[in-house]
């Protein structure tokens, strides 16, 4: 793919969003999502190709939907984080890919550089934003360091009143198509060694001695208005263009992370929604043995679920919106901002999944929302915290308080944290831990410690009147759920892989 490709267009002038209000500029980003993908384009014809039609692009930047984060200080909307969250879950109904397009715009590039981009580099930098469409994205993940971050290679030195960064990094969103970038880099001491913690600075490719050159363009599986690649850093950085931390490196990336992952469910209520749509319609219209699909109970649960699922995002939106403002430190929030990554991740490649199953064949297209969406879900359980991990920190975390606590029994460490979800699943819960626990069982404690915190979301969205047949429903299913991690929980299984398996495991040779 080359380069052009990724082009984007230049609107010329800037449109003054600070005189609207926030439902006039989500009215009319929807109305141009409905142009750009059912009007003048048809989404699902163009899908199926890699990149976004210039004119789609053209279309749904007209509105210069970027400008809602920018602080109003530098001409934008300055958005509080409930605003962004509404904002990308309209785009998420539409296309998972968009909704990711403006979270990395948003969660990881805007908001950070914000937070902690220094005074004499905002006006430019969002400028660009504002008046050339520019984009931005975070660039962490190397070839020999993905889970293992924080041992990155990219190293920077000072050098004649410039930050020189080296190294190599791969599967950034927007790669080759994004004009500005957050680099995190470790600093190399004079004898060659690289420093524990991570600096962050913002790389502008269209400055001189900042170009970022990619080596390959990746055939994703998935998301494919979103280009991916492996890059090579090779740049000099002006040094107001280096955040700074209010206390380390690490903990100012930890706080933007957190607060990314506490933005999942915004993808994650308008993508589940959507599904939960397509598949309500399907059912309805798809007769099979003279009766609508709908109307079978094995369907009944599917759609059951969806809905559940669709009530359990929007318990952690309306978490996330109280918790994730922009002023607050999110790095001692590890553990609910993990909590909210992992759950809604897994729901919606559950959502997905569930959806091409009741659609049958014609779903397995990648022209086919059922089909793209499995596909287009699937990298959020990788991203941003491999989920198999951020679980094991979960239950790292619960057992450290319980240590701290001196408390053994589940129920009661539970009742000390969320009484009201403890209450629910006390007849689950009553039993004392070993605090020494096998990794694989960290992680489905992980998973069951999810799920009680999420009823705890979910009945705190009851009480603020969300619908109460659906928060009900909601109970039931995590119950049911959490019954089943626990029994998976207690179950004993210490099975490794045998290296030699193929010892007296061929079946043919027995007969
Ligand atoms: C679509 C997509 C978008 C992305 N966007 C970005 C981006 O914008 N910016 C960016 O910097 N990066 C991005 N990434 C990279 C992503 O963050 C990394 O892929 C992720 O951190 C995992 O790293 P890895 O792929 O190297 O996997 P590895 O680190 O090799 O891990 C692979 C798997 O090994 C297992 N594993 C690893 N460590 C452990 C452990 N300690 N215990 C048990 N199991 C373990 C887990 O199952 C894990 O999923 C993106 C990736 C994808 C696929």
């Amino acid at each position: 793919m080359s380069q052009d490709q990724h082009t984007k267009p230049f609107t010329s002038s800037p449109i003054s969003i600070q005189e609207k209000t926030f439902d006039q500029i989500l009215s009319e980003f929807k109305a141009s999502m409905k142009r750009a993908f059912h009007e003048e384009a048809n989404i699902d014809e163009f899908c199926s190709t890699r990149g976004i039609p210039p004119d789609v692009l053209k279309e749904l930047m007209s509105g210069n939907p970027l400008a809602l984060c920018i602080p109003r200080e530098y001409g934008g909307f300055g958005a509080q984080i409930k605003e962004n969250i509404t904002f990308i879950s309209a785009a998420a109904y539409e296309s998972l890919a968009l909704a990711l397009t403006l979270g990395i715009n948003n969660g990881l590039f805007i908001q950070p550089f914000s937070k902690y981009g220094q005074e004499s580099a905002k006006q430019s930098v969002f400028s660009d934003f504002l008046n050339k469409s520019a984009m931005g994205g975070l660039m962490i993940t190397e070839p020999n360091f993905g889970s293992d971050a924080l041992s990155m290679s990219t190293s920077f030195s000072e050098k004649d009143g410039f930050f020189h960064l080296k190294g190599k990094k791969h599967w950034a969103g927007l790669t080759g198509m994004a004009d500005f970038w957050l680099l995190t880099a470790r600093k190399k001491t004079e004898s060659d060694q690289l420093m524990r913690d991570i600096d962050i600075f913002v790389c502008d490719v269209n400055a001189p001695k900042q170009k970022i050159l990619v080596e390959e363009y990746f055939e994703n599986l998935g998301l494919y208005q979103i280009p991916y690649g492996r890059n090579i850093i090779d740049v000099h950085i002006p040094k107001n263009q280096r955040l700074i931390p209010q206390t380390t490196g690490i903990q100012m990336l930890l706080d933007l992370l957190h607060r990314s992952r506490f933005q999942f469910p915004a993808m994650a209520l308008g993508f589940i929604k959507r599904i939960m749509d397509e598949a309500i319609a399907h059912t309805n219209n798809r007769i099979i043995g003279n009766k609508k699909l709908f109307d079978y109970d094995q369907v009944q649960n599917r759609l059951s679920r969806l809905q559940a699922n669709y009530t359990i995002c929007s318990a952690f939106c309306a978490n996330s919106s109280k918790i994730a403002a922009i002023e607050n430190d999110l790095f001692p929030y590890g553990l609910e901002a993990n909590i909210t990554k992992t759950v809604t991740s897994d729901l919606m490649q559950e959502s997905a999944q569930s959806l091409l199953q009741l659609v049958g064949a014609k779903g397995y297209k990648l022209n086919h929302f059922a089909g793209r969406s499995v596909v287009d879900s699937r990298p959020f359980q990788i991203f941003e915290g491999s989920n198999d991990i951020l679980y094991h920190q979960i239950a790292d975390a619960v057992l450290k308080q319980m240590k701290t606590l001196k408390i053994k029994n589940l129920h009661n460490y539970l009742n000390h944290h969320i009484p009201n979800a403890a209450e629910k699943v006390k007849h689950l819960t009553d039993f004392d831990l070993d605090y020494k626990i096998a990794q694989r069982k960290l992680v489905k404690f992980g998973q069951l410690i999810s799920r009680i915190y999420t009823m705890n979301f979910v009945i705190k969205l009851g009480e603020i009147g969300f619908n109460n047949n659906l928060i009900s429903n909601a109970l039931t299913l995590l119950t049911q759920d959490i019954s089943n991690y626990l029994n998976s929980f207690h179950f004993e299984n210490k099975n490794t892989v045998l290296t030699d398996y193929e010892e007296s495991s061929d079946w043919f040779s027995l007969i």
